[in-house]
């Protein structure tokens, strides 16, 4: 039975779509079967696998108003992991979803359904509290917060932990422990260095160990439709991304990748 992780941050361009992309990569190369959402209607996940999201037989969105089955949106990753992909279209249904009944439970009832044919399943959020990431969350078992370590990136928690809260009181009662992923670190700075300290202060070992630094082939990855692991394997981040992988296989099957 597949583990299923939304990788959340309202704020946006904090290194969500990079970690959701690059750990699905990293997952699969270590042998687990990996089923990769994208849930953003910016669809930055379904290009950086290497989809053309204006060309796309299906999407997200027909899977989630009940207009397709499953097996006519799933594609096939050259990186080696399933796509549940998206486009702008998705942005159509949140106003198309607001009338329905469990509007919430949508993406839930869609994986349930497929949840043991994968070991892990990913869900990249936009950047925004929306009624995207609430589904994500009522789907998930675990939330993963990839964070910079800024000056105002605490204060953005505060309201992501409390909707977790709130999800997990109301609506999912296995919604648990949140992986803060501290990334595009740089440790000469010295106020990430203090940020960091402080988040180990107050999240403890939900903190990861692995940090992924701040690292130009990560970047570059998306354009060749790869995920940086596949990329430049050998690059700093690449080794990064797996090296929280083997993190990830270990802290959710007690044993090293
Ligand atoms: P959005 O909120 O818009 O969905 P996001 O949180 O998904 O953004 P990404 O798209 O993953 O963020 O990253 C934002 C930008 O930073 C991208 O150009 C990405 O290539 C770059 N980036 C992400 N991680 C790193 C890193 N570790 N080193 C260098 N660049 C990075
Ligand atoms: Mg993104």
């Amino acid at each position: 039975m597949a583990k299923i992780f939304c990788i959340a941050n309202q704020k946006g361009g904090v290194g969500k779509t990079t970690t959701a992309l690059n750990l699905a990569a990293a997952l699969a190369q270590k042998k687990r079967r990996v089923l990769f959402v994208d849930l953003d209607p910016q669809g930055n996940g379904t290009t950086g696998a290497g989809f053309d999201k204006g060309d796309l037989p299906a999407s997200v969105y027909e899977l989630l108003i009940g207009a397709k089955f499953f097996d006519e949106v799933v594609q096939k990753a050259e990186a080696g992991f399933d796509v549940l992909p998206s486009n702008r279209e998705l942005a159509g249904a949140e106003v198309e979803l607001v009338g329905m009944k469990d509007r919430d439970a949508r993406l839930r009832v869609v994986l349930d359904a497929v949840r043991d044919r994968y070991d892990y399943i990913l869900i990249d959020c936009p950047p925004s509290l929306s009624m995207m990431t609430m589904n994500a969350l009522c789907a998930a078992d675990g939330v993963v917060i990839p964070m910079q370590c800024e000056y105002f990136a605490l204060e953005g928690l505060t309201d992501l932990v409390g909707s977790v809260r709130r999800v997990h009181a109301e609506k999912n009662k296995s919604l648990r422990i949140i992986t803060l992923l501290r990334v595009m670190f740089d440790p000469r700075i010295t106020l990430q260095q203090q940020v960091s300290e402080q988040l180990i202060k107050h999240f403890g070992d939900k903190v990861f160990e692995t940090i992924i630094p701040r690292n130009v082939r990560l970047a570059e990855a998306p354009s060749y439709g790869k995920p940086g692991v596949v990329y430049d394997r050998s690059s700093k981040g690449a080794k990064a991304y797996l090296a929280c992988a083997d993190e990830l296989i270990s802290r959710m099957e007690g044993k090293r990748a």
